[in-house]
């Protein structure tokens, strides 16, 4: 995907600061929230504010380009893999980490028990994960 080229569609101006942001979340695994994704781009772009990094995620996130994620946590956490996915947190170090989960198979589940007709799936798991279990040893 050219970010770009998406930005220009939806009517968005491209500016380098936009495409480092962009940069930081592209096939990250770590699901990085707003500070993590300013404190990362601080050394290359001192001007850019906290501000800034929240403004351009909610206009990624409105032109579906990254997910954000709803965890029990303050900040949001930004996810580049916009496909229909589960998660699971580390109670003790924070990492989320994706779960592969067929969200079909749910919300028939889900149908069939309420009657309702499903919109979405929103399923997320806390539990310790390999590296902490161990250190915990
Ligand atoms: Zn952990
Ligand atoms: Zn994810």
């Amino acid at each position: 995907m050219d970010i770009a080229e998406v930005l220009r569609k939806n009517g968005y101006k491209v500016t380098p600061q936009r495409l480092a942001v962009f940069g930081t979340i592209d096939h990250n695994p770590n699901h990085p929230n707003a500070e993590d994704i300013y404190k990362t781009l601080q050394p290359r772009y001192p001007s850019m504010s906290l501000a800034t990094v929240y403004k351009t995620m909610e206009i990624f996130a409105k032109i579906g380009v990254v997910q954000v994620l709803q965890c029990e946590e303050d900040a949001h956490r930004y996810d580049f893999n916009t496909h229909p996915h589960a998660h699971i947190r580390c109670v003790r170090c924070n990492r989320v980490v994706d779960v592969d989960m067929d969200r079909d198979v749910l919300s028939k589940l889900a149908a069939e028990q309420t009657g309702f007709k499903v919109n979405t799936v929103s399923i997320s798991f806390t539990g310790v994960c390999t590296e902490c279990q161990k250190k915990e040893q």
